[in-house]
């Protein structure tokens, strides 16, 4: 349903938090978030059903440790109960990878089957948490390099149909957050150092008003250090739509 991302020297938390906020008027049924930990290897996550003062609780109760990079969604379940285990973000068995969806993911239930059939274990009924998995695998083939986790999810995202805003994060890669959409919507804000990942500009208006536009079936990857690269599913660059945001917050 709402989808934030966050990549710059603010507390990611505070962004992702406040985002999701100002996305609440598209209604919800849950809340999540993952941040990428500052100065380890490693996501924390916390989500809940409910409204995100629910979520605000188990934060307040459990903080999660201190970062610049992080992703939030706020879920319209249309695959699964409204429960905390199907609320989003999703992981990889690993732990590794967070993924957050907007959409439904048509061919998940032959994706699911697959992972299944090479041992991975699901733990929730969404047709999101596949990607998660797909998404790990695809990563953990890749060598190393600057653009891998883009190139993983733009494998990933030629293997799933329907539709589709995904944004993931991983834990070894300390900069990048990436996204991907299909036939729906995800815009970028640029700052002043930072990036910003939306399903809408509400998700960064308090920040930027400049921003980017996806077009159908496009990769985004945001990196603290290599700034904004978008490509199409195949890795060929291509030129995002920059406009100004000019309606008051
Ligand atoms: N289909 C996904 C789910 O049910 C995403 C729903 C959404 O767009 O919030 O979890």
């Amino acid at each position: 349903c709402g989808i934030v991302g966050y990549v710059g020297s603010k507390d990611a938390l505070e962004v992702v938090l406040e985002g999701l906020r100002r996305l609440e008027y598209r209604g919800y049924d849950s809340a999540g978030v993952a941040v990428r930990v500052d100065g380890a290897a490693e996501l924390s996550t916390a989500k809940k059903a409910g409204k995100l003062a629910n979520l605000e609780k188990v934060l307040a109760d459990q903080p999660l440790p201190a970062s610049t990079l992080g992703i939030g969604h706020t879920r319209w379940a249309t695959h699964g109960g409204p429960t905390d285990r199907n609320a989003h973000p999703h992981l990889s068995a690993d732990g590794r990878v967070a993924v957050i969806h907007n959409g439904i993911i048509e061919n998940f239930a032959a994706l699911r089957a697959e992972c299944e059939d090479a041992g991975t274990e699901f733990r929730s009924e969404t047709d999101t948490e596949v990607a998660a998995h797909l998404l790990a695998r695809a990563y953990d083939e890749l060598p190393a390099g600057p653009d891998r986790l883009a190139e993983a999810l733009r494998a990933v995202s030629r293997r799933l149909e329907g539709a589709f805003t995904l944004v993931a994060a991983h834990a070894d890669e300390p900069d990048t957050l990436v996204a991907s959409r299909r036939n729906s919507p995800l815009v970028v804000g640029v700052g002043d150092g930072e990036y910003f990942l939306g399903s809408d500009v509400a998700a960064f208006i308090a920040h930027t008003r400049e921003a980017r536009e996806l077009g159908q079936d496009q990769v985004v990857e945001i990196d603290r250090t290599r700034g904004l690269t978008v490509t199409d599913f195949h890795g060929t660059a291509v030129e995002p739509v920059a406009y100004t945001v000019d309606w008051d917050a």
